[in-house]
């Protein structure tokens, strides 16, 4: 195992942390490998100098943009994009897309309560009674879900919503009420993932959300469609009814925001609205989103490196759906 010199000190791992790795500097790194893995992909002039039998591992999306693919395909090297992995049952342990929402749903919460200047519990005391708040959840996948479980275990009232009719059972069982909003388009072939809905649907589900909203203490968004602008479910106006002191949390700011005012990466108030853009919260939490990211990694390379020889089995589903560059 190669590393990249101090590649861990920023998530609070130190090189004396490892056993038996060998840490070099990115440029011997490049050289020597014979699998190159990186979260966040490297630039195609970085990916040049490796060996041209090298397999570059990363997180490519190519589904949002595919320059990168083609040029890799161009230099030639053979790529693997993780994101790219089937969402079924044997593939659930490689899928990094999961462990992250999974934790930016968490994360979520806890920043709308740090914000938000209200209990999200009810709470009787001598000074009188609180009311719990009210959590309005838009987007039931893997970060809505755990938005709700969160929100429940910290005694907030939760409301959720998701086109999916199999988001509904989720939801429910969860202790979280469903909102519907009937006329939503589904495909069996979408992998799991939503499909884009019609403007006339959008438009009933966002008078929904208003009406939702003007008594939400916090509105945790994260609906997503892959390979798509992020709908909008939160407009101006929406915005304009909420009570001052309320909180938005967008986990879709990188695909545009499912509020209208949502700014990536920034946090801004509007009319004492907080409305908080961040669509990278595991990385707030980068000692387990580190444990959960490496687990999914040693997975996937489970799957085609076999006693130390790599092993492509093209009929394999997971590497036939992941191999981006062949
Ligand atoms: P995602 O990040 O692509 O989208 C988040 C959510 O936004 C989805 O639930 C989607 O339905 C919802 N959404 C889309 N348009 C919306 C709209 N207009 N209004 C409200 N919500 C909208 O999806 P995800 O969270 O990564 O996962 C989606 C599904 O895939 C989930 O059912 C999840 O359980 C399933 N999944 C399965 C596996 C597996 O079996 N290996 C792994 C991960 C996820």
């Amino acid at each position: 195992i190669l590393l990249e010199d101090g590649a861990g000190e920023a998530a609070g791992f130190s090189n004396k942390d490892y056993e038996q790795v060998k840490w070099l500097s990115r440029d011997e790194l490049l050289q020597e490998a014979d699998i190159l893995i990186s979260l966040q992909p490297l630039s195609v002039v970085e990916y040049q100098r490796t060996k041209a039998s090298c397999i570059l591992v990363s997180m490519f999306a190519p589904y949002f943009d595919d320059s990168l693919v083609k040029e890799i395909q161009s230099i030639p090297r053979q790529a693997f994009s993780m994101d790219m992995i089937p969402r079924t049952t044997l593939a659930q342990s490689m899928d990094v897309l999961s462990s992250m929402a999974s934790i930016a749903g968490y994360k979520a919460v806890l920043a709308a309560a740090q914000k938000l200047p209200r209990y999200l519990p009810m709470m009787i005391t001598a000074a009188g009674s609180i009311k719990p708040a009210k959590v309005l959840v838009l987007g039931a996948g893997v970060a809505g879900l755990q938005a709700i479980a969160t929100a429940k275990r910290l005694g907030a009232v939760v409301e959720a919503f998701d086109p999916r009719t199999a988001a509904k059972e989720e939801v429910l069982s969860l202790g979280a009420k469903f909102v519907e909003v009937e006329g939503a388009q589904e495909a069996d072939d979408a992998g799991g993932y939503a499909v884009q809905q019609s403007e006339e649907y959008l438009e009933k589900q966002r008078l929904l959300v208003q009406e939702k909203a003007a008594s939400a203490d916090v509105i945790i968004t994260t609906a997503q469609v892959r390979g798509k602008q992020a709908p909008l479910l939160v407009p101006k106006e929406t915005v304009d009814k909420m009570n001052a002191g309320s909180v938005i949390v967008d986990l879709a700011a990188s695909t545009g925001g499912n509020c209208e005012l949502t700014q990536d990466g920034k946090t801004i108030s509007h009319n004492h609205v907080y409305i908080i853009g961040d669509s990278n919260l595991a990385a707030d939490m980068a000692m387990d989103s580190s444990f959960l990211v490496s687990n999914n990694i040693f997975n996937f390379l489970k799957v085609w490196v076999k006693e130390g020889v790599i092993d492509l089995d093209l009929s394999n589903e997971i590497i036939e759906s992941s191999l981006v560059s062949k």
